[in-house]
């Protein structure tokens, strides 16, 4: 049995400006209301309702009594050598999702989970090997954003940290497709000028290819796409990546094609991790360039991050750039994404956090993740 959370009040950073207007109107206040509130825990990063003080005592009285603004809780934060900090953050009584910042000179990219552990059994993850045992709310989904705003600049005032965070990317623990009901609204309130205020541009959704889901957001929301590919054949993604057996390769890149048309994207993003003697051979190279040329694709290159237990390797420097060149002589663009904070376990497939009751989920006819321990 899960405990309960923390506490039974409604959490306002699960409410999108649509849910916040309703939930002031509820209370019998006026809609702009839910503006005001929008600004001070987006704009000025408060949460303390009382500190609110442009809204009447009655108004806060009411609203604090039902409703707060609940922050994750900080279990530990680590911090890398090359800056990137990771932080482990309280899902319940014994579980913990993580999250990572990661600074460059040009941008703060922040990479945030959508889940306790994950169901999607790719082999290459760390967080495969820990199951699954929930998903995140909406609330949990935007705290995180939140928090890492005050985080990194204690006392800045504007959204996203007076810009410490330029970039947010759902690539850290769990699937977000599989979590869709909840992943929705929070990438609404990453991107409503309300509320983070971030470019459709600089918020990417990483999924492993939920292919109906694709379909479902390219009517909901509009940023950018990125798709966990890692294979140039059906057979081998059968394998790495086993929701393949569900939704072939085919069908993802049709789900990918439609996605952009429909929102007037500029291009997909697909992940391939480097896995040695795996898929990382010239010829492997030419059939991944020839299901990509013609199509708006951008091929990130990611090197293997092991982790205890893992059987695979990490292709070498020489055969990553050999394999980037293969898809750039046939037009494709394609880069290789630089490994950071490997020091804290804070790179791509390493985040593990803390999954103890793993919950059994179906999706189709294969049984993901299975109970046990505790
Ligand atoms: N579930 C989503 C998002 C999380 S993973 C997805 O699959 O896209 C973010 C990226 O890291 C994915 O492309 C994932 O395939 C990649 N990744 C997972 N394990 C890795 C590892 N051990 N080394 C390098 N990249 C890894």
């Amino acid at each position: 049995m899960l405990s309960p959370v923390s506490s039974d009040r409604l959490n306002l950073l699960g409410l999108t400006r649509p849910g916040l207007e309703a939930y002031v109107a509820e209370l019998g206040s006026k809609p702009f209301r839910a503006r005001q509130l929008l600004n001070w825990i987006y704009k000025r990063g408060e949460h303390r309702i009382e500190a609110m003080t442009d809204l009447s005592k009655e108004f806060r009285a009411a609203l604090a009594e039902r409703a707060e603004v609940r922050t994750p809780e900080i279990v530990t934060v680590q911090h890398s050598a090359d800056g990137t900090r990771k932080w482990k953050l309280k899902a319940d009584s014994a579980q913990a999702y993580e999250m990572v910042f990661i600074p460059e000179p040009d941008r703060g990219t922040l990479c945030i989970s959508s889940q306790v552990g994950c169901a999607l059994d790719c082999s290459f993850c760390a967080t495969a090997q820990q199951g699954f045992n929930r998903n995140l709310s909406t609330a949990e989904i935007v705290g995180q954003v939140w928090l890492a705003c005050r985080e990194l600049a204690p006392g800045a005032v504007e959204s996203a940290a007076g810009r410490v965070i330029t970039n947010v990317v759902l690539m850290g623990m769990g699937e977000p497709l599989a979590n869709f009901r909840n992943v929705v609204p929070a990438l609404k309130i990453l991107l409503d000028d309300l509320g983070f205020d971030l470019s459709r541009r600089r918020v990417t959704l990483s999924t492993s290819g939920l292919v109906p889901q694709i379909y479902r957001l390219a009517e909901e929301v509009n940023v950018a796409l990125a798709v966990s590919l890692h294979a140039p054949d059906d057979a081998l993604r059968n394998e790495l990546v086993p929701i393949n057996r569900k939704h072939p390769i085919a069908e993802l890149l049709a789900a990918c094609w439609h996605y952009l048309d429909e929102q007037n994207g500029r291009s997909v993003t697909f992940e391939y991790v480097m896995l040695e003697d795996v898929n990382d051979s010239s010829a492997q190279a030419r059939a991944l360039a020839r299901l990509l040329e013609g199509h708006p694709a951008k091929i990130n290159l990611i090197p293997f991050n092991p982790f205890p237990g893992t059987h695979y390797r990490r292709s070498s420097p020489e055969v990553i750039a050999r394999f980037r060149d293969e898809l750039l002589r046939r037009g494709l663009i394609a880069t290789i994404r630089r490994t950071r904070g490997e020091d804290i376990d804070a790179a791509c497939g390493q985040l593990a956090g803390r999954v103890i009751d793993r919950t059994t989920v179906r999706l189709g006819s294969k049984t993901f993740g299975l109970v046990a321990q505790s």
